[in-house]
């Protein structure tokens, strides 16, 4: 077998095992490894650079609506988890406690923070006086621990790192904006940057963040039918402010509670990019993200190489001037075959080719990851090919993956027809909901799919629940999820 065959073959095909696919990927492209610490990973540089280009994209977009980055304490005492009672009950299962530290035991444990409403809860109260402190809006970059009970590297793990945005207004309807345009702020970057299509819509109660009034959410759907949530917005109407006596003077001095809002993201978000877009050969980048974009492989005999290498090293400076994440690869140990193979299973976009041919001719081969489309282009329009090619290629994996979502998103009646949609197919459903936790409790004993979200835009709306054939107060998108 030659060395390029042996190289696809080591990763399981999607068809014969998804999960299995999904971990030989992201250990065969080094993003990531397990850590000696159940359900904690290592982000190998491969990786990290992926979360460091999301995190550089959505800090620019936070900063823009006029949010500033902050740090609070990694470790929260317990006294402020009782002090709101549905978040205590909500995160209590999956807290870490610090009992003992410095050889001595502690007054009061301390939680390791699985989010900071409680802890910022605190600081804001001491912080906001007056109507002209308002609004307070802030986010943390940090990482948080969550005792999950099952744990999938990147999609769900013990110890993640995440935004979190943290808000304080004067009324609801301003909270209830800075919610929305957050949500907003999520779908726009999961298209814009990640070209992945997502359904925005609210959460039923019982899916709630908790502790909030009401939670947004954006899910996505992965290439084996299932969802991940990629991204919620809550609106804390002023419960947490109430916990945390967050008041404010206002205008007519009078005090006032705060309505408080709060945002997050995670390292899940590069779990469901390498689930939307991969595919049997590896990784699939979108180039927004991509830590390479472009790999430039000189080929052709010996005699040649030196001349073409020369050129090649011009065009990198050319690209690099530009502000285009490339990247050389001139190694003449592994032969040319062996390299492509290589930059497609770690998800580089664009393949840059040149030989010496191309070389009399003036020409280079731009590869797309993506669909495999060659294209000869004159050396002297480099630049404005690959960022071309780049554009097109963003637009190619975003509409792959809205056509594989409409390829698996049924319409379904009842919950009969549900059950046997997915027993033969993967996908989503959308269907009605009558507004009961015992209805949408029987979709999930029966069929293991939990509400995604009700979409704000629903391709149809349905009139009767799936479960009981009452009236439906809701439309709703239900799946399997990670
Ligand atoms: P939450 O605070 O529960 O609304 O979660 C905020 C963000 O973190 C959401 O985008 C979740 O999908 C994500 N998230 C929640 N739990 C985990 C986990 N165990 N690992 C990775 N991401 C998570």
């Amino acid at each position: 077998m030659s060395k390029e065959k042996q190289f696809v073959t080591e990763i399981t095909p999607q068809g014969e095992d998804f999960s299995r696919w999904y971990i030989d990927v992201i250990k065969k492209a080094e993003l990531m490894d397990y850590s000696p610490v159940r359900g904690c990973i290592v982000f190998r540089p491969e990786g990290f650079a992926l979360w460091e280009n999301i995190q550089s994209d959505l800090d620019r977009r936070f900063k823009e609506t006029g949010h500033r980055n902050a740090y609070f304490p990694l470790f929260i005492p317990e006294s402020f988890f009782q002090k709101e009672k549905e978040h205590v009950e909500g995160f209590n299962p999956e807290l870490p406690w610090v009992t003992e530290a410095g050889g001595e035991k502690l007054e009061e444990r301390l939680a390791i923070r699985p989010t900071s409403e409680t802890i910022i809860g605190h600081m804001y109260s001491k912080w906001i006086q007056s109507y002209r402190d308002l609004p307070v809006l802030i986010n943390q970059w940090a990482n948080v621990v969550r005792w999950e009970k099952r744990t999938l590297p990147f999609l769900r793990t013990s110890e993640f790192l995440w935004q979190e945005g943290h808000t304080a207004h004067e009324t609801e309807e301003e909270a209830r904006q800075e919610t929305m345009q957050m949500l907003n702020t999520y779908k726009e970057f999961a298209e814009e940057v990640l070209a992945i299509p997502v359904i925005v819509g609210q959460k039923t109660p019982s899916e709630r963040f908790a502790g909030a009034v009401d939670t947004y959410s954006i899910e996505a759907m992965m290439k084996d039918g299932r969802a991940v949530q990629a991204g919620t917005s809550h609106y804390l109407g002023d419960k947490f402010a109430v916990a945390f006596d967050i008041k404010y003077l206002d205008r007519n001095n009078t005090l006032q509670y705060c309505h408080t809002t709060s945002w997050g993201v995670s390292t899940r978000l590069i779990g469901a990019l390498i689930m939307v877009h991969g595919d049997d050969r590896g990784l699939a980048l979108p180039p927004k993200i991509a830590p390479t974009q472009v790999v430039m492989i000189p080929i052709g005999p010996p005699k040649t190489r030196e001349q073409v290498v020369g050129r090649v090293d011009e065009l990198f400076a050319q690209l690099k001037k530009a502000g285009v994440r490339v990247k050389v690869d001139d190694r003449s140990d592994v032969s040319p075959g062996w390299k492509f193979n290589e930059y497609e299973m770690r998800g580089v976009p664009i393949r840059l080719e040149l030989g010496p041919r191309d070389m009399e001719n003036g020409q280079a081969v731009l590869v797309s990851r993506i669909s495999g489309e060659k294209r000869i282009i004159k050396q002297d329009q480099l630049l404005e090919e690959v960022q071309r090619m780049l554009d097109e290629i963003h637009a190619d994996m975003y509409n792959r993956a809205l056509q594989f979502r409409s390829e698996h998103f049924y319409s379904v009646e009842t919950l009969d027809e549900m059950k046997s949609l997915l027993e033969e197919k993967r996908g989503f459903s959308l269907a009605g909901w009558c507004g009961s936790d015992a209805c949408e409790k029987q979709v999930k004993e029966e069929t293991g799919a939990t509400s995604r979200n009700i979409p704000f835009e629903p391709a149809e709306k349905k009139t009767k629940c799936l479960c009981c054939g009452e009236e439906a107060q809701h439309t709703v998108v239900f799946a399997r999820a990670y």
